[in-house]
């Protein structure tokens, strides 16, 4: 495992379309080892491929927390959502220090690849929900200062 760089603010990774994995071969697999070596490093909840300069259809994401169980999606889909709230301030790992209010849904369901290529569904809702929300829009190049409103606090 090796810690990555996390690109900030104006890197144009941030902004691009991911593409997705056709292959989860020993690439991918280092990859998704470095992500959450450097999910963990960085104290963050989530972190989307593009983050650390790789195009690809991929994130992790700290489902419980607690560092338990980062979990990697590979090739997501965001196949249900129910419901909104506003009630958490957003940050980013990429937008160090800014906080940002978005409406995001309640409830979400995402389909997606684990490292062994198998497919499973992941339910989730309240603070989970909205990080998978905001990981899956790092793959389309959607970034929270895009979508959100700054909250200075
Ligand atoms: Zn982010």
């Amino acid at each position: 495992m090796a810690l990555r760089e996390i690109v900030k603010d104006n890197n144009e990774f941030l902004s691009k379309k991911s593409r997705p994995v056709e292959k989860i071969d020993g690439r991918i697999k280092q990859l998704v080892d470095d992500m959450k070596e450097t999910l963990i490093k960085a104290d963050g909840v989530g972190l989307a491929a593009p983050q650390v300069g790789v195009l690809k259809r991929i994130f992790v994401v700290d489902i419980n927390v607690d560092k338990s169980d980062i979990r990697e999606f590979i090739n997501p889909e965001i196949i249900k959502k129910k419901g909104k709230n506003d009630k958490y301030l957003e940050g980013c790992l990429s937008f160090p220090g800014r906080s940002f209010k978005i409406v995001r849904p309640e409830k979400v369901t995402v389909r997606a690849q684990n490292l062994s290529g198998e497919w499973f569904v992941f339910e989730a809702e309240d603070f989970i929900a909205r990080a998978l929300m905001h990981e899956n829009d790092h793959l389309d190049g959607i970034t929270i200062p895009q979508i959100g409103k700054e909250v200075f606090e």
